[in-house]
């Protein structure tokens, strides 16, 4: 890996941004709005006389149209990441953000932004893998030429150390003592309603209380397992460890009239369909987790 480290090397002091002027100089209603969003509430910034610090990557921050139009912002940056993947640092995870600011940015400024590699380390073991730490120095400026603030953008470019065999495990639920009893039903494959001991009214999600009558007396009812797809969606990202995807995400309309969440299984996305009948299967996730999910009922029969 010495050539890599060596090739590596050239890149640092590389120009990957050359000054570019932001689309907009700083402005009041972009500060207003900005300190609504974030819940500022220092008066020179509600007013938008003065830019918070923070909004410093605001000014010089591309549009929208020009992200999504395909030009390679950076071909310098390109080059250098096809490196460390050939060499199999495929992974990257972000370690630290440095911000320096060095005067208040007020309406009328206008900022160019500049990015160079500031540094690239050895090879380094990590928790993670073996990798590269990239340190980037975005610098910006007023229209004088003065330095208004810095930022230093660590990433690791890593390769990712061998995975356990082991899967990961789905997320748990967040059990409290309002939700653990149906948690707790699922796992001995009962699909159970919660039903106001009171008026009789059923209900899901699980709660305390019969948004009928306000009684807090309840018990539960076993459903029959069918039902049809109420609404769904297919799930493709942000992929998370514990699932396949695509990831149907269904809401199911019980017979007896209450909706839940469930995935779908034994069917691909393309062919599921609004009001579709489906019946009850389980997902036994692992021995703390058992969720229901649902399939549709013809299939049933292979
Ligand atoms: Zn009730």
């Amino acid at each position: 890996m010495i050539e890599v480290s060596a090739r590596l090397r050239e890149f640092e002091g590389a120009v990957l941004v050359p000054p570019t002027l932001g689309p907009d100089p700083v402005n009041a209603p972009m500060i207003r709005h900005w300190t609504e969003v974030m819940g500022g509430e220092d008066p020179k910034h509600a007013d938008g006389s003065v830019a918070p610090a923070a909004m410093l990557q605001v000014w010089t921050m591309k549009s929208y149209t020009d992200k999504m139009s395909g030009v390679d912002p950076s071909p310098t940056w390109t080059d250098l990441i096809a490196i460390l993947d050939d060499a199999g640092f495929t992974s990257v995870v972000a370690t630290d953000s440095d911000m320096e600011f060095f005067r208040e940015l007020r309406p009328g400024d206008h900022l160019q932004v500049s990015e160079v590699v500031e540094a690239i380390s050895e090879e380094k073991k990590t928790g993670l893998g073996v990798g590269h730490f990239i340190t980037t120095l975005k610098t910006y400026r007023d229209t004088d030429g003065m330095v208004v603030g810095t930022q230093r953008w660590r990433t690791l470019r890593y390769r990712p150390a061998e995975k356990a065999v082991a899967r990961a495990l789905r997320p748990r639920p967040a059990l409290n003592d309002d939700n653990a009893f149906w948690f707790a039903a699922a796992l001995e494959h009962r699909l159970v309603i919660q039903r106001c001991a009171s008026c009789g009214v059923l209900r899901h999600p699980t709660g305390p209380m019969c948004g009928q009558c306000r009684s807090t007396d309840w018990d539960t009812v076993d459903a029959s397992g069918r039902g049809h797809v109420y609404s769904f969606v297919v799930n493709h990202h942000p992929q998370i460890d514990a699932f396949d995807y695509p990831l149907i995400v269904a809401v199911i309309e019980l017979e007896e009239g209450t909706r839940l969440v469930a995935n779908m299984t034994g069917i691909e996305p393309a062919d599921v369909t609004i009001d579709m009948a489906v019946e009850l299967t389980w997902i036994d996730a692992d021995s703390d987790l058992t969720l229901p999910a649902f399939r549709p009922i013809s299939s049933q029969e292979h």
